[in-house]
């Protein structure tokens, strides 16, 4: 585990520092934990579902299929990664079985790698419409996924790019109050852009 970078990580302020535990065991999860981590990311909701501990605060942050919605709710804390309708609309069914309100952030495709996922940007204003009539959907932000190169100067600008439509939706909408960008490779510059929430990974365990 690298305790320095996890210090440095707990110890910014306005951070909320998610540690990524995919492909990692939850023993490895409880150590995060002793060293301060509060908050995990999965990917994945098998995986999820096998390390789950209520002790802890969980984000789901990978591409999520609606059928497995349904597992999630009441378990995790927020879903970070809602880029549809569709995706909206059963987590608002099911959060609503429930009874419970099911905070998410809208994933933004902002790279142009088609590998990425993410809502396209053209679709945003009426997802969020959507969104802001679901009675048991908690909307909370922004989450983004830069594109993967060394050109770092494209990474700062897509950073730079959501943080600008942060600030101006946090216009209309002042509830809303995270911005999640930034992985191992590119946290740096994500913090430098604006971001409050960072996902790290493989960074955490070198
Ligand atoms: C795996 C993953 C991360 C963490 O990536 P690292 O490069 O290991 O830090 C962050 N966000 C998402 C959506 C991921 O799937």
């Amino acid at each position: 585990m690298n305790k320095i970078l996890i210090d440095e990580l707990l110890a910014m302020p306005n951070i909320t520092l998610v540690g990524v535990t995919k492909k990692h065991s939850k023993e490895e999860v409880d150590e995060l934990a002793k060293l301060g981590v509060k908050v995990f990311g999965e990917n994945r909701v098998q995986e999820f579902l096998e390390k789950y501990d209520p002790k802890y605060t969980w984000h789901l942050i990978g591409h999520l299929q609606t059928n497995k919605v349904k597992y999630l709710i009441g378990k995790v804390d927020m879903i970070e990664s809602v880029d549809s309708l569709k995706l909206a609309k059963e987590i608002e069914k099911q959060a609503a079985k429930k009874n419970v309100i099911q905070k998410i952030l809208i994933e933004v495709k902002i790279s142009h790698d088609p590998n990425k996922t993410g809502l396209p940007l053209c679709e945003l204003n009426s997802l969020i419409a959507a969104i802001e009539n679901m009675k048991h959907v908690k909307w909370c932000g922004l989450m983004t996924i830069a594109s993967h190169t060394e050109d770092l100067d494209l990474v700062g600008k897509e950073f730079e790019q959501m943080n600008q439509l942060f600030n101006d939706l946090k216009k209309e909408h002042p509830e809303i109050n995270t911005l999640s960008m930034g992985m191992s490779q590119d946290y740096q510059i994500a913090i430098e852009h604006g971001s409050n929430m960072v996902r790290i990974g493989t960074a955490l365990f070198e």
